[in-house]
């Protein structure tokens, strides 16, 4: 486990128990303490990767702008937010959205945008370019393709942090054959740098670090 975390992330102890934590308002009824809320692993695929002591170049910051693909209702966006700069959430599922609005009410970085994360065009309008970083965890088929049709907003030196979920492609296969295949259309528009399996916090998902090719 590394100790390099992204300004704006802390290890606090709740409960005796050492824990990722980040300042703002709680979103899905984690614990607090003060200023300070919990950022669950078991929640979160991010969440995940920072716990696994993942690479993930993020640096926190108002100044680094981040693109996150399938926000759902805004459990680990609003811990991005919390600690990044501009901060764009992108979620084509209009129930969510209502709690991703909610979790952006105390929280002026945080852009929700009911959009398709497969019509890239539809939201470049709104996107700054030259990104820090995409997370992406959208839980759909097409996982690679969705980061590439949106490299174009990723900077030279950006980073992807994509969480593969392997049923999301093909539930009769086996998730190392998933993961394969997954890895290797990514190969066309990224190189990868680091990939985890998340297997501790989250079932047959892989996290993959990867910068533009
Ligand atoms: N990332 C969320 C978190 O940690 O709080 C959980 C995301 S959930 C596993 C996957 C989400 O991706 C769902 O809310 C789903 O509606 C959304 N999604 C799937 N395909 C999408 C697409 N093409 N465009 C936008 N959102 C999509």
């Amino acid at each position: 486990m590394t100790d390099a975390l992204p300004d704006g992330i802390e290890r606090r102890e709740f409960d005796g128990t050492e824990r990722l934590a980040t300042r703002g308002e709680p979103v899905y009824g984690e614990p607090t303490d003060g200023e300070w809320r919990t950022w669950n692993p078991d929640r979160s695929k991010l969440g995940a990767m920072l716990e696994l002591g993942m690479d993930t170049g993020l640096e926190g910051g108002d100044d680094e702008t981040v693109l996150y693909l399938g926000a759902a209702s805004g459990t680990t966006v609003s811990h991005v937010a919390d600690f990044a700069g501009p901060t764009y959430a992108v979620e084509f599922a209009a129930r969510p959205v209502r709690d991703l609005l909610e979790a952006a009410e105390s929280r002026p970085r945080l852009f929700p945008l009911l959009k398709d994360a497969r019509k890239p065009e539809t939201y470049a309008h709104v996107v700054e370019s030259d990104v820090d970083a995409i997370v992406q965890d959208v839980a759909t088929r097409g996982q690679a393709r969705v980061a590439l049709e949106n490299r174009r907003f990723l900077a030279e030196d950006g980073r992807l942090l994509l969480a593969v979920k392997a049923r999301s492609e093909d539930v009769t296969k086996d998730p190392g054959e998933v993961f394969g295949e997954v890895r290797e259309e990514l190969e066309t528009g990224y190189e990868i740098l680091e990939s985890e399996r998340l297997e501790q916090y989250h079932a047959d998902h892989l996290g993959i670090v990867a910068r533009p090719r």
